[in-house]
């Protein structure tokens, strides 16, 4: 595939500029492709086919965009292990995950939107008037890297589903498996400009795309501190924003809980993807006199989980993304240490060698107050924070400008009370498992907005009243 060029209104273009931006593989530093750093003439060209598009997309049959995505779907499963190996060489993990977690579950969650598309309420008769809800324009969708397929398709999906054209711009650290999406609308055949795929940074390519006039919507997922940033700007054209932001999730252990259920589930998002998950919950609130059995059993669990070169699969943990987060992670660990944190599990990662790996830590007897309590740090590091009782718990567990997961633990009515209270935009309780069919998203500084399920459709549509 050739990753040089970009895909503008439905064919594969040289970029306007002579640039590129290299792509690495974290778990042994080689370059593994190269993507143009596009720029201005790009973005306006993008733009404009994607404005013209929707003048006839917005119009089309319903049952025309689903014939069209479900063979986008279908192309998608045909290619699903060349997007796996793809994930397994840009983002560092191992085969089966980035089959089992990173790509299956994605191309499922499309069919899910077509089936709600399908079935969704376009046009209501609400007696004295009509309650239609339709397409918004052009949509510029940014994306970041740590889910390089899934947090593209989780977008564009139901943004071009409902009638509204696209303009991608994924992350310049993951871009290569959003050639093989590309490639597969391609094949579908797509009306020209439905779809455009523009390489480059986030402070050219993505700045010049929310604050571009034809630009209707803006998608984006990301930290917060770029979403901030990101929101300012396109609100003074005051354009629909999405923003997908990140979290600093706690996990509530409650007496009577099963520990071994809830600390397997709290860790494989901890570790899994090597911390790289914005769900993570990082944060475990265990009752201060069970601190002690808690611990034990979470540095056996950690132990268990598979640690190593991405290549050779099963290895759940392995590279972060790459020197940049390397060295912010190590510097959180160091951070932690200095803060008076007691570290049970694992130590200050050595200098990177041949890729950028870092190993499970453990910390206990985390203050709330701490740094690593209280900033992302997007690696494999888990804060234990003892708990007085019930209440002490829910005040941590809320005490957090994010509000995007949460766990909880413990007898059921009991856990289902402290769930109620405990703001975030997901949350599970025991056996309780996470399905992108409900809405996603978060409270507080972890977001605007829901992807996901009818939620995830409804961000791309505008409401109207007519009255007959
Ligand atoms: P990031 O904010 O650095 O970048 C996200 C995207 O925005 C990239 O495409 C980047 O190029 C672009 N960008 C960067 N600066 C920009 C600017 N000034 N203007 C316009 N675009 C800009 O985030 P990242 O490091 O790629 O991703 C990690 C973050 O994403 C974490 O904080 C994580 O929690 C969050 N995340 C959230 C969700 C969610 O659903 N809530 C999902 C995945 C990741």
């Amino acid at each position: 595939m050739d990753y040089t060029k970009l895909y503008i209104n439905g064919e594969w273009v040289q970029s306007n500029s002579k640039e590129f931006i290299e792509v690495e593989n974290p778990a042994n530093r080689e370059i593994i492709g190269k993507v143009p750093r596009a720029n201005k003439a790009d973005v306006d060209y993008a733009v404009k086919s994607a404005k013209e598009a929707f003048e006839t997309w917005q119009y089309t049959d319903l049952s025309t965009r689903i014939s069209l995505m479900e063979a986008l779907i279908d192309e998608l499963y045909k290619r699903a292990d060349d997007i796996a190996y793809m994930i397994v060489k840009e983002l560092g993990r191992g085969v089966d995950f980035a089959l089992d977690m990173h790509t299956i579950p994605y191309i499922q969650d499309g069919e899910n939107y077509i089936r709600i598309a399908k079935e969704y309420e376009f046009e209501k008769d609400m007696g004295d008037y009509i309650l239609r809800k339709e397409p918004i324009g052009v949509v510029a969708a940014l994306t970041p890297w740590n889910y390089p397929l899934g947090q593209v398709t989780k977008k564009i999906i139901p943004a071009m589903l409902t009638g509204n054209t696209v303009i991608l711009k994924p992350s310049q650290q993951t871009p290569l498996v959003t050639y093989i999406l590309a490639d597969a609308i391609d094949k579908v055949g797509f009306p020209k400009g439905v779809f455009n795929l523009v390489t480059g940074t986030g402070a050219e390519v993505g700045s010049l795309l929310i604050e571009h006039e034809d630009v209707d919507v803006v998608t984006f997922t990301g930290s917060t501190k770029t979403g901030k940033e990101v929101a300012q700007r396109a609100m003074k054209a005051l354009k629909r924003i999405t923003l997908e932001l990140g979290g600093k999730s706690p996990s509530v252990i409650l007496k009577g809980a099963d520990i071994e259920l809830a600390v397997k589930k709290t860790l494989d998002t901890v570790y899994n993807n090597t911390g790289q998950t914005c769900s993570a919950l990082t944060r475990l609130l265990v009752p201060e006199d069970e601190k002690g059995k808690i611990e034990e059993v979470v540095v056996n669990m950690t132990k268990e989980y598979p640690f190593g070169d991405p290549a050779l699969s099963p290895t759940n943990i392995g590279p972060v993304i790459s020197e940049k987060q390397f060295l912010k992670v190590k510097s959180y660990i160091e951070k932690g240490i200095e803060e008076g944190a007691r570290l049970i599990y694992g130590e200050v990662p050595k200098d990177y060698d041949k890729g950028y790996y870092i190993k499970p830590v453990v910390f206990s007897d985390v203050d709330n107050n701490m740094v690593i309590a209280r900033e992302e740090i997007f690696g494999p590091v888990l804060c234990i924070i003892p708990y007085k009782d019930k209440e002490e718990a829910i005040r941590i567990a809320n005490d957090t400008e994010y509000g995007l997961s949460a766990a909880v633990f413990g007898p059921d009515d009991e856990a289902r009370e402290v769930a109620n209270k405990i703001k975030a935009g997901n949350v599970i309780v025991n056996k309780g498992i996470f399905t992108r069919k409900a809405p996603f998203g978060g409270f507080k500084q972890s977001g605007i907005g829901r992807e996901g399920g009818v939620f995830g459709i409804e961000e791309f549509l505008e409401v109207k009243a007519i009255f007959k």
